[in-house]
This record gives C-alpha cells, sequence and structure tokens, in this order.
C-alpha cells in the first residue's frame, strides 16, 4: 500500500489514546475485494478490553464535556483540517479495504469530513428554552446536556462517513465515543483515530474497538457507562441492538436497511430519468441504503427509459477501484456476489426478463456485472429485498395510485425518489409515500444539514442537521422558584 503517510495505515485498537493489540492474541486478516490479497490484520479484542475503551471514554467524558463548546470546536476544526489534508491517502485506504472506485472514495472523505466541520459549528447553538411560567414567582427552562458515552457500531460500504456522521455530531455535543467499525473496513476507522489524535483531541474521547461483532456489541450494548447507541446496518442486526440496549434503556438510534422505490412519472423525458435512475443504481457498485431498489416506470414511458437505461449502463466500467476509470468496483465479499446471482437467478425463475448483465464478463470473483431486469413483480425477492448490488429490477405501472401502493409496499422506509413535472403529483407522491427522505427530480439529496433517517423499519431518529445532534444530548427542565415576583413569568 503506497501512502503519502505510512502512519495512517494501523493495525491495532485505539482505546484511551494508545494503539492496543488483543490480549488473547486472536486477529483477523482483512481482505482487499477486488484481488482478495490480504492487506492487513486486525486484533480481535476481549470482553474486557472493551470494557476498557468504555471506562476510558467514560473517564475522558468528565472533561471533553467541561470544555466550552467554542473549544469543542477548534478541536473538531483541526481534525477536518487534518482529514481534507490527508484526503488521498484516506482514499486509498478506504478502496483498498472496500473496494469503491478511487474518485468515489476521495468523494466519501470529502463528504465525511463535511460533517465534522458542519458539527463543529452546530455544536455552539446546542440552545434550550426559556418557557413562559405558569407557576408564580419561577423562572422555568431547558438546558441541553450531552448524554455522556456513545457507543457507535457502523457498517462497511461507508467505512469513513457513517463513523463522522456520528462521532462529530456526540463529540460536538460534548459525548465521547466508542467506534466499532465493520471487521471488513476497519482502516479508515483507525486512520480517522490517528488524525484525531493529530488534532489534539484528548485521549479517550475517540475510540475504536474491533472484535467479534456480536460478542462487541452485547458489551457495548449491556454496558450502563454507555448512555447511548448509534447504529448504523442491517434491519435483522439493528433489531437485535434494539432488544439488547433495553436492559440498559440507552438512548438508541438506528439507520438500518432500505428498500427504495424510484418513481418515473408519465410526463418525465424518460432519457433524463433513466440517467438519473443508473446514478441512483449502481454508486457504490449497489451496495448503498439509498439505492433505487424498486425501478416504477409509467407504462406510457416505459419502453423507452428502458433502453435508455440500458444504453448508459453499458457504459458502465467495472474493475479494480484503483484503476482510472473505473465505476463499479467488487461487492464487498463473494456472499454478496452469491446473493445478487440468486436474487437475478429468481426473479427469472418467477418470470422477469433479462435485459443486461453477463456475469460471463466479471472480472473477478468478487464482481458482479451490472443487470437489469424488467417484469418485476412483488413475489420476487428483488422487490422484497434490499439487493445491494449493481442489479436494477424495473416493474411497469399504469396510475398513480398503483405506483403509491407499490412503492409503500415494503416495511422499509428510508428513501424514494419521484421523477415528475406536474407539482400536484409530487405533492400527493411527497405525502402519500412512507419515507424518511424523497428526493424529487434529483438523486443528490444528502449531506451535513439534513435529517438523514427513514421511517418503518429503516430506523428510529435522524443523523445530519439540527436533529443529529439532538441524539446525543438531554434536555435538562428546570423550575426555578421562590423568586417574587417575576415580570414576564
Ligand atoms: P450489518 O448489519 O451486517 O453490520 C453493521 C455493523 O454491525 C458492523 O459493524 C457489523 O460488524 C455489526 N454486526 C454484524 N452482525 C452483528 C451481530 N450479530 N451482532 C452485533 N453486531 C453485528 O450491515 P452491513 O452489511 O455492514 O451494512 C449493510 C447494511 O447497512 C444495509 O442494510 C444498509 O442498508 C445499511 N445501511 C444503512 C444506512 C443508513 O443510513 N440507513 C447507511 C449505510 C448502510
Amino acid at each position: 500500500m503506497k501512502l503519502n503517510d505510512p502512519r495512517l495505515f494501523r493495525q491495532y485498537a485505539y482505546i484511551d489514546g494508545k494503539w492496543t493489540h488483543g490480549d488473547g492474541g486472536r486477529e483477523e486478516a482483512v481482505i482487499d475485494p477486488a484481488t482478495e490479497e490480504t492487506l492487513g490484520h486486525i486484533p480481535l479484542l476481549e470482553s474486557h478490553q472493551i470494557r476498557a475503551a468504555v471506562e476510558a471514554a467514560d473517564q475522558a467524558f468528565v472533561q471533553w464535556r467541561a470544555l466550552r463548546a467554542d473549544e469543542r470546536c477548534e478541536r473538531l476544526l483541526a481534525w477536518y483540517d487534518l482529514l481534507q489534508a490527508n484526503r488521498e491517502d484516506l482514499a486509498i485506504i478506504m478502496t483498498l479495504e472496500q473496494g469503491k472506485p478511487l474518485p468515489d472514495a476521495r468523494g466519501e472523505v470529502e463528504y465525511g469530513a463535511s460533517f465534522v466541520r458542519w458539527f463543529a459549528e452546530e455544536g455552539k447553538r446546542t440552545f434550550g428554552q426559556t418557557i413562559p411560567s405558569h407557576i408564580p414567582n419561577a423562572a422555568l427552562g431547558t438546558i441541553k446536556e450531552p448524554v455522556g458515552v456513545a457507543a457507535l457500531i457502523t457498517p462497511w460500504n461507508f467505512p469513513l462517513a457513517m463513523i463522522t456522521r456520528k462521532a462529530a455530531a456526540a463529540m460536538a455535543a460534548g459525548c465521547t465515543v466508542v467506534v466499532k467499525p465493520a471487521s471488513e473496513t476497519p482502516f479508515s476507522a483507525l486512520a480517522l483515530a490517528e488524525l484525531a489524535e493529530r488534532a489534539g483531541i484528548p485521549a479517550g474521547v475517540f475510540n475504536v474497538v474491533l472484535g467479534d461483532a456480536a460478542q462487541v456489541s452485547d458489551v457495548l450494548c449491556h454496558e450502563d457507562r454507555v448512555k447511548a447507541l448509534s447504529f448504523t446496518g442491517s434491519t435483522p442486526v439493528g433489531r437485535l441492538l434494539l432488544e439488547q440496549s433495553a436492559s440498559t434503556v440507552k438512548r438508541v438510534s438506528l439507520e438500518l436497511g432500505g428498500n427504495a422505490p424510484f418513481i418515473v412519472g408519465p410526463d418525465v423525458n424518460p432519457k433524463e430519468a433513466a440517467f438519473a435512475a443508473v446514478a441512483a443504481k449502481f454508486q457504490t457498485a449497489g451496495q448503498d441504503c439509498l439505492a433505487a431498489n424498486r425501478i416504477l416506470v409509467h407504462e406510457d414511458v416505459h419502453d423507452e427509459f428502458v433502453e435508455y437505461f440500458a444504453e448508459r449502463m453499458k457504459a458502465l466500467k467495472v474493475g479494480n477501484g484503483l484503476v482510472s476509470e473505473i465505476d463499479i468496483g467488487p461487492l464487498i465479499h463473494r456472499r454478496a456476489v452469491e446473493k445478487a446471482a440468486s436474487i437475478v437467478d429468481d426473479a427469472l425463475s418467477r418470470g422477469a426478463t433479462l435485459v443486461h448483465g453477463d456475469q460471463s464478463m466479471a472480472p473477478g470473483p468478487n464482481f458482479f456485472m451490472p443487470t437489469l431486469i424488467t417484469d418485476v413483480t412483488s413475489e420476487m425477492k428483488i422487490w422484497r429485498e434490499e439487493n445491494f448490488a449493481p442489479v436494477a429490477g424495473v416493474t411497469r405501472y399504469s396510475t398513480d395510485e398503483e405506483a403509491i401502493e407499490m412503492a409503500n409496499d415494503t416495511e422499509y422506509g428510508l428513501a424514494a425518489y419521484v421523477f415528475t413535472h406536474d407539482i400536484r403529483r409530487i405533492w400527493t407522491m411527497l405525502r402519500a409515500l412512507q419515507n424518511g427522505m424523497v428526493s424529487i427530480n434529483t438523486v443528490k439529496m444528502t449531506g451535513p444539514p439534513i435529517p438523514f433517517g427513514g421511517v418503518k423499519q429503516s430506523g428510529l431518529g435522524r443523523e445530519g442537521g439540527t436533529a443529529g445532534i439532538e441524539e446525543f444530548l438531554d434536555t435538562k427542565y428546570y423550575c426555578l422558584g421562590g423568586l417574587g415576583s417575576v415580570s414576564g413569568s
């Protein structure tokens, strides 16, 4: 691995400002999904070491929360500057462990860093309230206080941004964090720790633990000193962590799976809509919770849409993300390739039509060629499950009511896309769709100021925006009595 700064590549956990190996001597290899070569090894920590990280975070919380908001802001901005300065190395590490093309990895570093800058400033605006008093001679109000230690458990598809979107909010609020990255992509998290240290973030404020996922999560969820759990990942694991966190009644926020509908109205330019749908489907090789999972196209524009979609996707280049001009990298591992193949087979066996997608062209065992299938129906797995692969499924519809019913026919409710210029249709769909986020006539919708999150079984709470920092704050109410006559109370 050729980095400008090799010290960004760390193969230890990071607890209380110290690089730490596993006490039991257990290790795990981290694999480059493009080549299946071993990139390095990470320690698998023992349960007592996870507790030590919580203890360190709990100790550090005392000092960190006592800093003024502008002092925390300065430290976070220093971290932001280092993320920017080391952008290229961070992107290389990400492409190697996750597989996404280098330009996308650079984009993620930029995106991830933007949360640090945004929350650094937002930490200065955690205002309480003054409440007009209903009690004689009293002043009433609220103060916002950090909840305490936050455990952050993150997935492999966005190895850096899913951490900063949580950690920057928590740290700006005055919380300390214990991060458990996905074991497939630990090196981005460890590079973040190295840069946090260089930025002067005190020991114990930002910790990274590594180990067996179920074991680590079990400790974090049952630890009473962990006051908030913020998880991004699949719905089944989210459900499990919610259940485990009940034992200590933690604040829980969950960013879970999606099954995004992409609705194309009868009035749109089918070429523009098709190109937008390709962008919404194939980023990160389709391994994106926002990926268009069910493409619903009005019958008037269906055939043209499919033609343009196929034309555009045929131009996508598949290969190792380190090579220039690659659009689609590998999937994260062979299991993901097998799942994609089974989803396509299931759809074809139930009557779907394969328009494009020749797997014999795949450049390696972890690659899946972009695939387009039409005539998708609701009995197929591709309809029910988040396919998390470069597989696009198209369904034809006739009326707006039908499109809405189809779009809502899922337990998920993260993002939805609507393409139409009819203002009444836009408003009707916006109100009827059971999703936390609706993107209209564009596929680019995320960023630091927005409340990212889902409804139904796509999660609880929001990340980003003013709502994002609230996940890490308690509201303390005060009633200051015996004041005599308080004017305006
Ligand atoms: P995952 O649920 O398998 O893993 C997420 C994290 O949980 C990882 O750190 C993993 O090590 C840990 N984990 C796995 N099994 C566990 C267990 N039994 N007990 C405790 N912890 C466990 O998800 P993934 O495959 O890494 O990521 C893909 C999923 O994440 C998709 O469903 C995707 O939609 C979702 N996602 C959601 C958002 C969002 O913002 N809503 C963003 C990105 C990804």
